[in-house]
This record gives structure tokens, C-alpha cells and sequence, in this order.
């Protein structure tokens, strides 16, 4: 499986790449994720996970492997890039290859630091970019309705569903509400998804807030209001990009003090992280052992096979069942020894639902 990749977009001059920097500083040494992308552009972060850590005190292994997400720093929008302006089709294919979306508004006030020429507000730069999302879609939707159109005319039932499924995307992008509130069923699902539309993806707004609007803001509020409701697949965070850069930029011992003094919550790179995590459908299971405690992504609702291919697709192909325990249990019982002894491990079948949190032992046949 391709790497989870969260790409951020926004006007010129909001801060992406100033998130971008912060996020890199916390990015893992590349020589150990080697499955990882390489690129300057490119940021690969762990997904915080505190039950990882103590898995590893626990045991200790002789390596902890954390599940990843890449940050890409999207640059090029301008208005009109679905027509191509500036580095229009380059920045829509990279907005295409995201899994998900950090889409930043600028909610900070700067002399030194100009608005692009179109930009206003937050709530205006944010439906300048998101239109242009929504007309690169109704383009792809336009094409794919051509194609579909002729296959139903000549008596293909599924053509026809799809077309139907098309005219009602397209009219909800036609009122500049993205393809993601539009609600379908599995069929339905299957037939949008190779379409890869752009505002069909998970985003999370990233207000860039001044210092003192970490405490909330009316541009805050705005941003929330504008995106409240839309869909359980779009949230808003408020962040003050500059800030979290500059702790970064610190020697690791005068961080806390500093965010101390300026009575800043730690972790606000991290629940960044984890809310894309949680926005694009994904959690974690554990795979624990003497060589290695390993963290491990997968989709919310996957069944064991599944997860199994994870760690090696032999697995899935063979996979006989998983014996497993919740990593509370685990932690209650101190030891794997121990858990063992209580009868804390059950067996489970190849219809298991994995859940978050679950340590898993995969039985598979050769
Ligand atoms: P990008 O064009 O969206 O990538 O924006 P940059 O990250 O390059 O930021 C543009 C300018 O805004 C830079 O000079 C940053 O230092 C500045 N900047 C970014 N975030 C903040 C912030 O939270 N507060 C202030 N005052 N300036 C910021």
C-alpha cells in the first residue's frame, strides 16, 4: 500500500510552508522508513500514539516502528488554476495524489507579510480555493457523464446508474459544495471513487492564527461556521504556524520552558496529525515482540485478513486466524507471561473487525 499522504494546500502567503518546516522538524530519520517517499517536498511525521511508547517500556524491543503519515507541501494555487493558471494542472495533480486534505487559511495580521493580490479574509481565500477544487471536479464529472451517458443510451443499466449518481455530484458542485456531503451507498461508492475527485477527500482547515487568537477568534469562529456541518469528513483546527516553527528551531531542553511562558498546549502538531489520521478513516493496531513493537495502520472496520496483509501479504492469503488482546488488557496484565496465564488471548477468525488498540498474533499458512 502507497504511503497516507496529507496534502497541504491554500492561498500564497497563509503559512504552509511554515507548518511544512514544523512538521519536518518532528519528521523521522528517513533511513528508518525506508518504504517512505524521499522528496523535499515531503514530510514523513509519526502518528503520536502514547500506547506505543508504553508497549515499548514494556517489553523493550530491540526496534519500535511507528505508523506514518507524509506531509506534502502543495505549493501553486492561484485562482484560476482549474484553467490552468500559474502551476494550475501540476498543483491539481498533486491536490489528486493526497489522500486527504490540510487546507490552511490565513487568520493572522502582518505588516511584513502581504495578502495575495486576490486574498481578503479567510472565509473568502478559503471558497477561493475550494472553487477551484470544485471546478477542476465538475470537469472530470463533466468527461466521465459524456462516457457514461453513451454507455446507458445503448441499454447499460449500471452506465445509467452512474449517470444518475454524476448528475447529482455535479449539481451539488454546481451550488459550490464539495462532491465529500454527497451521500452514497456502497455502490455508489465504488462507482465515485475511481473519479478521485477533489473535494470528494477528507480535509482539515488549518486556521493560522496570531499568537494571542490561539486563546479563539472572530476569524476562527468565522472558518467554523463557514465549514460547520458540512460533513463528519471536514474539521478545523487553529494553529499559530509560526510559533510552532520557532519552538522547533529551539534546542529540545528550552522548548518547555519556552512554551511555558507563553502558556502554549504542546501537542498541537500532533493532534493535527492525528485528527488527518482519524479524518481519513484509519487506526492502529499493534504487533509486539522481543525483536520489535510496531505500530500499524489500517481502516476503521477492516477485518483481520486485512490488517494481516499489513505486515506481510502472505498473511492475508494465508491468514488462519489472530490471536489477540486489547492493548488495555494488556497493560493491565504487565506482561504478555501473564496475560497468557489469565486466559486474556482469544482466538479470531477471519470475520474479526479489528479495533483500535488491538495486539495482534497472525496464524497463517505457508
Ligand atoms: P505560504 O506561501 O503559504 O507557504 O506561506 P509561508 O509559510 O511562506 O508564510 C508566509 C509568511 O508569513 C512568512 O514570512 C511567514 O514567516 C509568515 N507567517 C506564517 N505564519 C505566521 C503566523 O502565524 N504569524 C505571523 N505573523 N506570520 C506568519
Amino acid at each position: 500500500m502507497a504511503n497516507i499522504s496529507i496534502g497541504i494546500i491554500g492561498m500564497p502567503n497563509v503559512g504552509k510552508s511554515t507548518l511544512f518546516r514544523a512538521l519536518t522538524a518532528i519528521a523521522v530519520p528517513a533511513e528508518n522508513y525506508p518504504f517512505c517517499t524521499i522528496d523535499p517536498n515531503v514530510g514523513v511525521v509519526e502518528v503520536p500514539d502514547a500506547r506505543l511508547d508504553r508497549l515499548v517500556d514494556m517489553l523493550p524491543p530491540r526496534h519500535r516502528v511507528a505508523p506514518v503519515v507524509e506531509f506534502v507541501d502543495i505549493a501553486g494555487l492561484v485562482q484560476g488554476a482549474s484553467r490552468g493558471e500559474g502551476l494550475g494542472n501540476k498543483f491539481l495533480q498533486h491536490v489528486r495524489e493526497a489522500d486527504a486534505l490540510a487546507h490552511v487559511v490565513r487568520a493572522f495580521e502582518s505588516e511584513e507579510v502581504a495578502r495575495a493580490a486576490s486574498s481578503v479574509d479567510p472565509v473568502e481565500d478559503l471558497e477561493i480555493v475550494d472553487t477551484e477544487l470544485a471546478l477542476a471536479d465538475l470537469e472530470v464529472v463533466g468527461r466521465r457523464s459524456e462516457k457514461v451517458t453513451r454507455e446507458a443510451r445503448s441499454g447499460n443499466k449500471a452506465a445509467a446508474r452512474e449517470e444518475a449518481l454524476l448528475e447529482r455530484v455535479a449539481a451539488r458542485l454546481d451550488r459550490g459544495e464539495p462532491a465529500r456531503r454527497e451521500d452514497v451507498d456502497d455502490d455508489e461508492g465504488a462507482m465515485i471513487r475511481p473519479l478521485n475527485l477533489l473535494t470528494g477527500k477528507p480535509v482539515l482547515y488549518v486556521i493560522n492564527v496570531d499568537e494571542d487568537g490561539l486563546e479563539g477568534s472572530s476569524d476562527e469562529a468565522r472558518v467554523r461556521a463557514a465549514v460547520a456541518g458540512q460533513d463528519p469528513r471536514a474539521e478545523c483546527l487553529a494553529i499559530c504556524a509560526e510559533l510552532e516553527a520557532e519552538i522547533l528551531d529551539l534546542p529540545v531542553e528550552e522548548r518547555e520552558e519556552y512554551m511555558a511562558a507563553l502558556n502554549l498546549d504542546a501537542g498541537t502538531l500532533d493532534r493535527l496529525i492525528q485528527v488527518g489520521y482519524r479524518l481519513l478513516g484509519l487506526h492502529s493496531f499493534f504487533t509486539i515482540g522481543d525483536e520489535e513493537v510496531r505500530g500499524w495502520t489500517v481502516r476503521v472496520g477492516a477485518f483481520a485478513p486485512e490488517a494481516a496483509g499489513k505486515v506481510h501479504t502472505d498473511f492475508e492469503r494465508g491468514f488462519i486466524r489472530a490471536e489477540t488482546i486489547h492493548y488495555d488488557d494488556f497493560v493491565r496484565a504487565g506482561s504478555l507471561k501473564d496475560a497468557r496465564e489469565r486466559g486474556l488471548l482469544r482466538f479470531e477468525g477471519k470475520d474479526y473487525v479489528v479495533q483500535d488498540g488491538d495486539i495482534l498474533f497472525f496464524r497463517a499458512a505457508p
